[in-house]
């Protein structure tokens, strides 16, 4: 089969077999990074409310203290120093404790009398203030509790080490930070000043209801990735099968589908699509007073390939436009220089698809033929299969026209197969109906298809269109056939289809 031939351009093959194999692949990976993403993020909120409970948690002991201790600021630091280090002992988290009076540290737990300044504004909402360091321990952060109440004030001491701990333990995959007011710490135990810098992936952000701190939750750059490789290996080995068999489907489909029109076209640039004339007869005299022009392939490797084998793929990729063309200049180089000899007016047929009626470039072609020959001596009859209709629309309407003006002839092709109405073939002016040879087949075997014909014959007479009657193969059929009127037979009783040369040296002999 010809069109099974290799095709040429690789590369718009590759690409398009590329295409369609990694399109499933991105939209997958696409969707398996959003549902990563969606993950990471749920992950992100957990861990920082874990982090949020454990630091509450922490707060809490230091709040009690802190309660617990405010009631006895104001008297001697001798007097209370005892109770300060109960605090110390008796609670977790709690690393020291200090009384204040008129934001004077006067008492702490640790060095019993002592003096410093206190700035309520130091601490966020007056209550919490994350320090680098203290005195007694200058590289180690410290988290302060404060509770005031008119000149009264007790400070509790949470040690950073607790803090970077939990950030730790916690945060395991999950960067973790947190937040108290202008400053903020990190895993790696270093107090910052200022906004924490957003954190790459899934970043959460969580502030505690009860104390004056956030915490910030997230991954670092590339996690998704990670998080889909180390989660998701069955549905990522899915996506690339998926991929392969598209990306199969694809190279096969692109084959079947553009290797029959890239070998058409090639044949069509070497001149291999050539014209075959048989001749019509007129029903009474049975001299010849046409013919129809029939395509041929001439392929190099198959030899003479029919029509009805390449026509579809030619229609169907627009190629039968420029191949009709081929084949109208091609018939009249060929007949042109017959036309002295013709039975005037001799009728040329031309097959033509309704692709071909989209535009007004058939005027073109049209003319371009009837040019060729001398004025008078033919009627070129475009044959318009009626399976295939034109729809009537202003432009099929006004080409219709203009052909009638240039005298070109319409047959209705193979009618009685299709559904044209009456209506269809007043609007394109229809001259010639070519009754489609199953039901010549039929005459003196089946009556009810006589019957059909009959019908389709007096239907001719009514509309005053000539009748041509195809695939005459008998006597009998071409006698009932005369006897009924029927203006031109075609079929083997009087010719087959045949190269030019052979058809020019025939036409003299009739
Ligand atoms: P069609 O237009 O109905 O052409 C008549 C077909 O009947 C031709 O087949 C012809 O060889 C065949 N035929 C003629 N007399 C007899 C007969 O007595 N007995 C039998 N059994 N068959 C007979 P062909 O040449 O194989 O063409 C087949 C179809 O291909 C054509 O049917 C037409 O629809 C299409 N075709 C041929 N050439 C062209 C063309 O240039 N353009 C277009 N669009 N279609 C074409
Ligand atoms: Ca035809
Ligand atoms: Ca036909």
């Amino acid at each position: 089969m010809p069109l099974k031939a290799k095709t040429r351009s690789r590369s718009t093959r590759i690409a398009v077999t590329l295409i369609s194999g990694l399109l499933p692949v991105l939209l997958g990976a696409a969707i398996l990074y959003m549902q990563a993403g969606r993950a990471l993020k749920q992950d992100a909120e957990q861990t920082a409310e874990e982090a949020i409970r454990q630091f509450d948690l922490m707060l809490d002991n230091n709040a009690q203290a802190a309660r617990e201790l405010l009631p006895l600021a104001g008297q001697s630091c001798g007097e209370v120093t005892l109770a300060l280090r109960e605090q110390v002992t008796r609670r977790p988290f709690v690393r020291s404790t200090n009384l204040v009076w008129d934001n004077n540290l006067y008492c702490s737990s640790l060095f019993g009398d002592y003096q410093e300044k206190v700035n309520p504004g130091d601490y966020t909402q007056g209550a919490l203030w994350l320090l680098s360091g203290n005195p007694v321990t200058p590289n180690t952060a410290v988290l302060v509790y404060r509770l005031s109440e008119g000149n009264k004030g007790a400070l509790s001491t949470l040690d950073g080490y607790h803090l970077i701990n939990t950030l730790r333990l916690i945060g395991g995959n999950t960067l973790l930070v947190l937040q108290v007011g202008p400053d903020w710490i990190s895993a790696d135990g270093k107090v910052h000043t200022g906004t924490a810098p957003d954190l790459p992936v899934a970043q959460s952000h969580l502030t505690s209801g009860r104390y004056a701190f956030a915490v910030e939750a997230g991954f670092p750059k590339g996690e998704t990735w990670r998080y889909i490789r180390s989660e998701y290996p069955p549905l990522l080995s899915l996506l690339i099968f998926f991929g392969v068999i598209a990306g199969a489907i694809g190279h096969v489909l692109q084959k079947r589908s553009s290797a029959p029109t890239q070998e058409m076209q090639r044949a069509l640039e070497a001149s291999e699509f050539i014209p075959y004339f048989q001749p019509v007869v007129h029903g009474d005299s049975k001299s010849w007073s046409g013919a129809e022009v029939l395509m041929r392939w001439q392929h190099p490797k198959e030899g003479l390939v029919r029509p009805d084998l390449f026509i579809p793929f030619a229609e169907h990729s627009g190629l039968i436009v420029p191949m009709t063309r081929s084949l109208m200049r091609q018939t009249a180089a060929l007949l042109a220089p017959q036309s002295a000899s013709f039975n005037k007016p001799f009728h040329i047929g031309i097959n033509i698809t309704a692709s071909h009626c989209q535009d007004l470039e058939l005027v073109k072609d049209c003319r371009e033929f009837l040019d060729a020959f001398e004025p008078g001596s033919i009627h070129l009859v475009l044959e318009l299969t009626e399976r295939e209709l034109i729809e009537p629309t202003a432009i099929t309407l006004q080409l219709f026209e203009q052909l009638r003006e240039l005298g070109v002839k319409i047959a209705i092709d193979d009618f009685g197969t299709g559904h044209s109405s009456l209506g269809y073939l007043r609007q394109f002016n229809v001259d010639f109906l070519k009754i489609d040879q199953s039901f010549v087949a039929m005459i003196g075997v089946d009556t009810l298809s006589s019957h059909i014909l009959d019908s389709i014959i007096e239907l001719a007479v009514k509309l005053d269109l000539a009748l041509v009657a195809e695939g005459v193969e008998t006597r009998e059929q071409s006698d009932y056939l005369s006897v009924h009127q029927v203006n031109f037979l075609q079929g083997y009783l009087f010719g087959k289809p045949m190269p030019g040369a052979e058809f020019i040296s025939a036409l003299s002999d009739h």
